[in-house]
């Protein structure tokens, strides 16, 4: 294949390789009993877990229980850096555990399941990828969070949802071309605000890409006072219909601080969790996918952060498994490319402080 036909395939996921979406069920006691064991042994281990948004609201409640936290991927890579803890519980998927490992190389890094993946992650082979960046040596190469190690230590920067604009701006501005992956819709929605000279890698984020324009439209003409939330991992035809555009903490933020009561919600349902915490008077409507067919690959829950529960969350703690190990070749690398998005980071803060 070469490299630039890379460009015209699709790395979205096929239907068989996506796991069904299955939520750990369990009752009141032996929720209260997991609970009591796992705050016990986070104790005893000098543990901390991290929860990213998208969790369940079990996990999410223990974490912020027991002086842990939950936030998007770059924030919890950064709280767990900034953590005195020994052990770190990544609840999330594989490539958050990869992240705090690199930016905290001396902890010891557990996951609930090591088999929570990304289909973006999934969708953007090291291999090719760095086939493709070779073929194309006079672009800056800019990369998603939601990859694997390897791929970050190939890239130049890495950036989140919440920060891809601003830092394609800057180098925009610099006249660099960019390779940007892995999410394609993202990569679009970029490319459309910053008007930059890109080369689009064609993966897909299979929640968000089942966000539909044309049901969101009839929704939107039952609920005309509502505002419309969209993460930018959505299909165009959904992000034109948005009132904000925005990474899962600028969502949260937005629907406390808008004045408006009803919010038409476009990314995973886990956020719906944090949201109504930080909002209770607040109506949210969830964004309307494929259909309510029984696959749940249309059901707005992400199969790989539905993997983390509790009773695999003491499981890993009383064992010890699934700890999360990186090449430190890899570490080294890519921790080059992230430190380079918080040292941005702080300077934008530090421009927005100074103005
Ligand atoms: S919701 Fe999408 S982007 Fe997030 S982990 Fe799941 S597949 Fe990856």
């Amino acid at each position: 294949m070469t490299t630039d036909s890379i460009l015209n395939r699709s790395y979205s996921l096929e239907k068989e390789q996506i796991p069904p979406t299955v939520v750990e069920q369990i009752d009141d006691s032996e929720r209260a009993e997991l609970n009591k064991k796992i705050k016990s042994l986070l104790k005893q281990q000098n543990a901390v877990m991290v929860a990213h948004y998208y969790t369940e609201p079990d996990l999410q409640t223990l974490a912020d229980e027991t002086g842990g936290y939950v936030s998007d991927s770059l924030d919890m890579a950064r709280f767990g850096y900034e953590s005195d803890a020994e052990t770190l519980i990544v609840c999330g998927v594989k490539f958050m555990g990869e992240t705090a490992k690199i930016l905290s190389p001396k902890k010891r890094i557990l996951m609930p399941d090591l088999a929570a993946n990304c289909s973006l992650d999934l969708g953007c082979p090291a291999d090719e990828f760095s086939a493709f960046c070779d073929a194309h040596p006079d672009h800056i190469v800019v990369v998603y969070a939601n990859t694997s190690a390897a791929v970050k230590a190939r890239a130049d920067w890495m950036v989140t949802s919440g920060s891809a604009v601003d830092v394609i701006k800057h180098l925009a501005a610099e006249g660099k071309k960019i390779i940007w992956a892995p999410d394609k819709y993202l990569g679009d929605y970029v490319q459309k605000e910053t008007g930059a000279d890109m080369l689009i890698w064609q993966g897909a984020c299979i929640v968000h890409e089942e966000f539909k324009g044309q049901e969101l439209e009839t929704l939107r003409a039952h609920h005309p006072d509502a505002k419309v939330l969209v993460h930018p991992e959505s299909p165009a035809s959904v992000i034109e219909q948005a009132d904000l555009v925005s990474s899962t903490t600028g969502i949260i933020n937005a629907v406390v601080e808008m004045k408006a009561k009803e919010f038409i919600i476009a990314t995973d349902k886990g956020i719906f969790h944090k949201i109504k915490e930080a909002a209770p008077d607040k109506i949210l409507i969830e964004a309307p996918t494929a259909g309510k067919s029984a696959t749940c690959i249309s059901c707005a829950h992400c199969p790989w952060m539905a993997m983390n529960s509790l009773r695999k969350l003491a499981r890993v703690l009383e064992t010890g498994e699934n700890e999360i190990f990186v090449d430190a070749n890899i570490v080294q690398k890519a921790k080059g490319s992230i430190q380079r998005l918080l040292d941005f980071t702080k300077d934008q803060k530090k421009l927005a402080g100074d103005a």
